[in-house]
């Protein structure tokens, strides 16, 4: 079915974005925080991850969470835009190139956010990456087990508290080397509050890939 480009309307053939817009989505920064994937010169460790170390322990992030990659991310995710999960699917899996992992995680979203949303973007993002990888997807390995408040306005301090204890596994990850899948990485909190809960269940190594991370400053 021949598509009108999301972003200039143009034939995009069976794509969501025809090809000159696909090239100039707002990338990741070249140089970024390997730990968290800030924009950091030189690509050192960032400043926060030096002095709060996440327990994550890598990112890769495809696109900068910066219009029109915010557009697309909403469409995906609150009105079913399918073709556009699959396009992310595509660049995250370019983005996985040469990863090792022993299991692959979607950020799980808590029961009732599931049902009225119909689906889990991040295990629809997931599927097709731990496939490529070779690595199991453990769909339902960790569980979002408390209701939080949404995350938006508040401070850093107040993102951790509201997350405390949400996420529980399900299982051991004894030395395993984790995956995290996410859409899109704000202020770290969840993906933090996440890596705890598979350290805790033995997790040797917790790493995430996200279709988008917001650049310094709008944290
Ligand atoms: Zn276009
Ligand atoms: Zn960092």
């Amino acid at each position: 079915m021949p598509q009108a480009c999301f972003v200039c309307a143009a034939p995009a053939a069976d794509r969501v974005l025809c090809a000159t817009c696909s090239a100039a989505l707002p990338a990741v920064a070249s140089e970024c925080c390997p730990r968290c994937a800030i924009d950091c010169p030189g690509g050192a460790v960032c400043g926060r991850c030096l002095i709060h170390p996440p327990r994550f322990d890598a990112t890769r992030a495809v696109f900068r969470y910066a219009f029109p990659v915010s557009e697309l991310v909403q469409a995906y995710k609150f009105q079913a835009r399918f073709g556009v999960g699959r396009y992310f699917a595509e660049r995250l899996l370019a983005a996985a190139a040469g990863l090792q992992v022993d299991a692959v995680i979607p950020a799980p979203l808590h029961p009732h956010r599931l049902a009225s949303r119909g689906f889990n973007q991040s295990l629809l993002l997931a599927e097709p990456v731990a496939r490529a990888l070779g690595a199991p997807l453990l769909r339902d390995a960790v569980r979002k087990v408390r209701r939080v408040a949404p995350q938006a306005g508040l401070t850093l301090e107040e993102r951790q508290r509201n997350l405390r204890g949400a996420f529980a596994a399900q299982r051991r990850f004894d030395g395993m080397r984790v995956l995290v899948i996410d859409d899109v990485m704000t202020s770290g909190t969840t993906l933090d509050e996440l890596a705890g809960a598979l350290k805790l269940a033995g997790a040797a190594r917790v790493e995430a890939l996200v279709v988008a991370r917001t650049p310094a400053g709008t944290n």
